[in-house]
């Protein structure tokens, strides 16, 4: 039986003639797409639960499969326990609603780091991507008709003629930076990565290069503050500011919201750099991939298995886990994919941790904007500044990041405001995709799957408030009104959606806050400092026991670097014992 998830609200849809004939459609879709009714088998699902193994790593999500697939691929005999029916934590693939797979959470690849699509060679374990290009597509409100837009892309000078629309002096800033890549047209622009924030290594024992000093600014700036310097036009500065806000409950405005946006433009996709694609299958494929690539080496890895406790033995050190059922697994090491609230503060014994360590957990930041919507749409959506030809077919901007709300920076930074004060948005700030335009496997025919990351939401409301069913639907109706005005019809279009409000995000997938990095990437917790000061080398204060998901360093997103680096270290600990 597939699951029913208890945050999805179905929509009731526009009409009874309009249901029935949607029921005829997607059901001959689903049969025609061969889509599974019960739940897909998963690499590795064959294996049975040994009483030892030398590693147990706590956790499915992409990082705990990459430091799964390392350490078993040098011998370590690996296992991964998931406590949900799927894998892969925030990249996941999930049919919640009929004939419509959505990834879920997590919807663009590009900060995996190269070295572990070679390493665990992805590709052979069935990785495709959808580049895209045009990559973003900022749509204004306006009197005029039709109103404009901000089309971004690969081709400079089709860019640079956009921008123009704009700001001509702005496209030729553009121009003088080489503007060849989406990353040449950001803030970042005459700043290589700091390598250190690329994070293949561990922070510790760094050397602060040369870069440092023109790095300082991009990475401690409010963002609001670098863009004024490059740029004068608003659509273009707020479309790239959104990179530097997402996922963070801070403003434009806010010091250090240049550090998010390096965050995402130093990732590599196919040799490009700042680029970002759709996974072919959704987010889940690449999970599905490197569990491949762990279990090919003999990784085994368990869904429904939560586990209740880590093991400690006399000497101190872990010595294995306890699951939920209260089966035993004895292990060498133990390394915890889950949060670094729920690993210190739930999984392990507290009179383990320093006093000192606990509090320091239990103080980080999680406060978290997001509320993902996810909807299934019966068309495409029809923008009033690029409407959809007649026949349906889809035009470049529909598989870029559609960014509404976004026509100037004070905008964005009101949104946040609205959030301080325990509301919702007026305003959201919304980003639409709709992967199904370049892959059509996602939806049944003509209809398409629409990932909405919708910002700001606090986690409480008003007056110490819980979100309700009630204030979900509200806001989600909200989100879609914005849409409406951009993209007249959109409303009657949408089948199904499912709300994931900050609460929601911290039930389903287990994140703290909701933050969808496991814990605010803000200045003091990065680095050195993640999860807290001495214990940002993956180590905790407990021996054998390891973190390797994006509460350590070098953070959030699909990167995959905070569980090679834990494998590595925890190896080199296995080979010392
Ligand atoms: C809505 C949303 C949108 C995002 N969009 C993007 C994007 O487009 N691109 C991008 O790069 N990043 C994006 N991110 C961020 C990115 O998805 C995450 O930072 C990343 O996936 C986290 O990976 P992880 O492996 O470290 O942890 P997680 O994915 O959180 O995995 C942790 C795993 O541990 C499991 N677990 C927890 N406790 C236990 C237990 N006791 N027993 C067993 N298992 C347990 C959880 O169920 C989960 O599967 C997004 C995140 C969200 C939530």
């Amino acid at each position: 039986m597939r699951r029913q998830s208890p945050a999805l609200q179905p929509q009731p849809l526009p009409g009874a003639e309009m249901a029935a004939r949607l029921g005829r459609r997607l059901g001959t879709a689903r049969a025609a797409l061969g889509l599974p009714s019960r739940r897909l088998a998963h690499p590795g699902a064959r294996a049975q639960l040994q009483p030892e193994y030398d590693a147990v790593v706590i956790g499915a999500g992409h990082n705990g499969l990459v430091a799964a697939a390392y350490l078993q691929k040098s011998g370590v005999r690996t296992a991964v326990l998931e406590r949900r029916h799927v894998l892969g934590g925030a990249a996941v693939t999930e049919e919640i609603i009929p004939g419509f797979k959505f990834s879920r959470a997590s919807y663009l690849l590009s900060l995996l780091r190269p070295q572990i699509y070679k390493d665990l060679e992805l590709q052979r374990h069935g990785l495709r991507l959808h580049p895209r290009d045009p990559y973003s597509f900022t749509p204004m409100l306006e009197a005029r008709s039709p109103p404009r837009s901000l089309l971004l892309g690969h081709n400079v000078a089709e860019t640079q003629r956009q921008i123009a629309q704009f700001s001509p002096r702005d496209a030729e800033v553009g121009e003088h930076r080489g503007g060849d890549t989406p990353h040449s047209w950001g803030p970042g622009l005459p700043v290589a990565p700091v390598p250190w924030v690329s994070g293949l290594s561990p922070p510790p024992g760094l050397v602060l290069g040369k870069q440092l000093p023109q790095s300082y600014q991009v990475l401690t700036a409010p963002i609001s503050k670098v863009l004024d310097q490059w740029f004068e036009s608003e659509p273009l500065k707020a479309t790239l500011a959104t990179d530097a806000v997402i996922g963070a409950m801070a403003s434009p405005h806010t010091p250090g919201s240049g550090y998010v946006l390096l965050h995402h433009v130093m990732g590599e996709l196919q040799g490009q750099q700042g680029a970002w694609a759709y996974v072919a299958g959704g987010m889940g494929a690449l999970s599905h991939a490197i569990a491949c690539a762990a279990a090919a080496h003999g990784a085994h890895i368990f869904t429904e298995k939560p586990v209740a406790r880590v093991l400690v033995g006399a000497n101190g050190a872990a010595c294995g886990v306890a699951l939920g059922d209260g089966t035993e697994l004895r292990s060498r090491l133990v390394l915890s994919n889950a949060s670094p609230q729920h690993t210190f503060l739930q999984l392990t014994p507290q009179e383990q941790l320093p006093p000192a360590f606990v509090r320091q957990v239990a103080q980080l930041d999680t406060r978290s904007p997001v509320t993902k919507i996810n909807a299934a749409v019966a068309r495409l959506p029809s923008f009033l500044a690029a409407p959809t030809p007649r026949n349906g077919r889809p035009l470049p901007h529909h598989q870029c990041s559609v960014h509404l709300n976004c026509e100037d920076m004070a905008l964005l930074h009101q949104a946040f405001e609205d959030a301080g004060q325990g509301q919702p948005s007026a305003r959201p700030v919304i980003e639409l995709c709709i992967p199904s335009v370049l892959d059509p496997s996602l939806a049944p025919p003509g209809c398409h799957v629409v990932s909405l990351f919708t910002q700001y939401t606090p986690y409480t409301l008003a007056g110490g408030r819980p979100w309700g069913k009630q204030e979900r639907e509200a806001y989600a109706d909200r989100v879609f009104d914005c849409i409406e005005a951009y993209a007249p019809g959109f409303k009657a279009s949408v089948v199904g959606r499912d709300v994931l409000t900050p609460p929601d995000l911290e039930r389903v997938f287990g994140l703290p806050g909701g933050n969808i990095f496991h814990g605010a990437m803000s200045l003091d917790q990065l680095y050195f400092a993640r999860p807290v000061p001495s214990y940002a080398g993956y180590r905790s204060p407990v021996p054998g026991l390891y973190l390797c998901g994006s509460g350590a360093h070098p953070g959030g997103g699909v990167m995959g670097a905070a569980g090679r680096n834990a494998a590595g270290v925890a190896l080199q600990d296995f080979k010392q014992k």
